[in-house]
Order: C-alpha cells, then structure tokens, then sequence
C-alpha cells in the first residue's frame, strides 16, 4: 500500500501522452516489493515544456525520470553529461538526477540486449544481426550490440538514407562492422532476395523495429524471405502489443526462435529502477505487473471496442 509523506522519493515518466504506459505499474510494484518509500509518477509534458520539466527534476528534487516518445532526442540536449549509449544513439530514456547533476542514460538498448541473454541465451557477441527499420529503436538496438561487442550490424530500412545513416553512425564510432541491406521493393515488381539470402546465411539475429504489426496496425507486416530462416535464427519483435504478430508467426512457422518486445520493455526498466535505486530490480515482480496491465489494457480496448459495435 503507497504511503507518501515528507520523506517519498519521486521518479516518473515524461511523455506525451503518457496515459496508456505500463511503467508506472512497473515501478510502484517494485518499489511496493521491497517497501521503499519511493513513488513513479506520470507527467504529461508538451514538447513546448520539456525544458522547463526537465529543470523541475532539479528544482523539485526528482530521483529521476523515465523520457518516452516524443522527448527522447531532445532530452539529450538538456542533462549536463551522457552516457555512452546515450551520446551514440543521440536520445535519453532515463534521466538520473544526483544531487543536482543530470545524468542522462539510454537502456533501452541496454534492456534488449539483457532480454536476448535472459530469453534466448544469445550473446551480442554471438555474431551479426540484421536490423529492419532505422528509427528510434533501431538505433538504440543497434548502439547497445555494437557497445555490447556484436560484431556486424546489417540495417535494412524503407528509406534507405536513415539505413545508411544508422550503419554510417555504428561503424564510425564502434568497433562493429555495419552495412546496408536493400529494402524490398514493392512486391508486383517482383523481389530479388539473394542478397538477403546471403546475409540471412550468416546472421543468428534478426531484429524487427518498425511499428507493423503493432495495434492496431495489426494486420500489416514488413516483407521479409520467411523461407530462408531455420531453427539457427534468433528473431526479436520489439512489438509487444498484440504479444503475437503476422510477422512473428511466419518466422516461428518457419523455424526460428521468435520473441516478442516485451522482454525489452521489462529490462528497460529493470536498468533504470537500478540507475535510481542502486538495488538489484526484483525483475519477476516487474514482469508480472507488466502483464497485468498489459492484460487490463487489452481488456479495456476490447470493452471500447463492444461499445462502439453497440452504438
Ligand atoms: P520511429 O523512430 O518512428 O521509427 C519507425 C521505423 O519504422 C522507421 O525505420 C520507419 O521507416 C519504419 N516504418 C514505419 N512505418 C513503416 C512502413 N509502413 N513500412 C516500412 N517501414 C516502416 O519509431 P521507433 O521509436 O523506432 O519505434 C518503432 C517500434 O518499436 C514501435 O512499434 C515501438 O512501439 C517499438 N518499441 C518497442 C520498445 C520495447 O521496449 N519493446 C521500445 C521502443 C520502441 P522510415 O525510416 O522509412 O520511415
């Protein structure tokens, strides 16, 4: 049961919008777990006020905060250092505030490569990965492999220039070899898949970003030569929600090991409630207060859904 009096340390999230996220959830049963007298709060933020919030984490005395879409790239811009993950990848999920100095961190790559190792047993070092998309996530993913001694990173994106951009960045700062792999064109022209075939033929790892698939964009997947995986390839969707995407199932009927986005959203959080607390996350409580929201907030989409049938 929460209790705040004088002596509650907060720590939140700054979004926008930040009303369906699963973090506060997260972190208050970690907190109500080992009976700190700390709180996870939620903050709105407009763009327009994401300096004068981040200010607030000083002036108020915040532990920390979390930083989600869209504030990621600019929250970079205003803590007084970096971490390497975060100065490579350019964008802050995690901001932690030590007596006044801001130190801006980024474990959202962090947390994919702690899910690889829990879920799959598959080290960054294990060999080259492929990565479709090049947004955000794609670049966190990418950053922490490299940091983490993956050898090569391969990007594939819909707009070449943000894959060349990605793979530019990974091999110019990093010991990792990064290159770029065509997209698929549109398909009535027919696709050529040997390159893929050959990449596909040295990767353990490939690592699907972009949001296809995800709700309600549930019936769209990115084209992929599902025929050239086999039981050797690990394949991550960072879509959690639904837990089983189109693109998901073909790679598992197909033969590799599939895992879902949800084992990086939970160590995302398990290296930032560490970052604050400097105590080990109590990671299986946070998994299942992660489930059980992710649960509620299903359940909720499907009674607005009955609604709107009825009216
Ligand atoms: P983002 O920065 O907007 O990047 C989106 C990427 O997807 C870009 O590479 C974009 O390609 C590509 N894309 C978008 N629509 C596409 C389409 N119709 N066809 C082909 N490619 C398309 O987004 P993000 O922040 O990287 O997030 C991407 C996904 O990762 C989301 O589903 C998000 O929920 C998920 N995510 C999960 C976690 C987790 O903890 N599990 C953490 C972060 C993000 P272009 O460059 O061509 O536009």
């Amino acid at each position: 049961m929460l209790k705040i009096n004088g002596r509650t340390r907060i720590c939140g999230l700054f979004g926008y919008p930040v009303d369906h996220s699963l973090s506060p959830a997260m972190h208050n049963s970690a907190f109500d777990y080992y009976g700190m007298n700390w709180a996870y709060v939620p903050f709105a933020v407009r763009p327009e006020d994401l300096s004068g919030a981040v200010a607030a984490v000083r002036a108020l005395g915040l532990a920390g905060v979390n930083v989600t879409v869209p504030h990621k790239r600019a929250a970079a811009g205003l803590v007084d250092s970096l971490s390497p993950a975060a100065r490579l990848s350019g964008a802050v999920n995690t901001i932690v505030n030590s007596g006044g100095e801001l130190a801006g961190h980024n474990t959202d790559g962090e947390g994919f490569v702690r899910a690889l190792e829990e879920e799959a047993g598959l080290q960054a070092t294990a060999g080259p990965a492929l990565i479709l998309g090049a947004g955000g996530a794609a670049r966190a993913v990418a950053v922490a492999l490299a940091l983490s001694g993956s050898p090569e990173v391969i990007v594939a994106n819909r707009t070449p220039e943000r894959a060349a951009e990605l793979s530019d960045l990974i091999r110019k700062n990093t010991g990792c070899a990064a290159s770029v792999l065509n997209w698929p064109g549109p398909q009535e022209r027919g696709v050529d898949y040997r390159e893929w075939a050959a990449v596909l033929g040295r990767v353990r790892l490939v690592v699907q970003t972009t949001p296809l698939g995800m709700n309600p964009r549930e019936k769209e997947a990115p084209p992929f030569p599902f025929e050239l995986l086999n039981g050797g390839h690990v394949v991550v969707d960072l879509v959690y929600n639904p837990p089983l995407t189109g693109f998901m199932g073909r790679c598992l009927a197909a033969g590799a090991r599939v895992f879902n986005g949800m084992g990086m959203l939970l160590h995302q959080g398990a290296a930032a409630f560490e970052l604050w607390t400097g105590v080990p996350a109590p990671v299986e409580v946070m998994r299942n207060a992660l489930m059980r929201s992710l649960g509620i907030r299903r359940q909720e989409a499907e009674d607005r859904r009955q609604e709107g049938v009825r009216e």
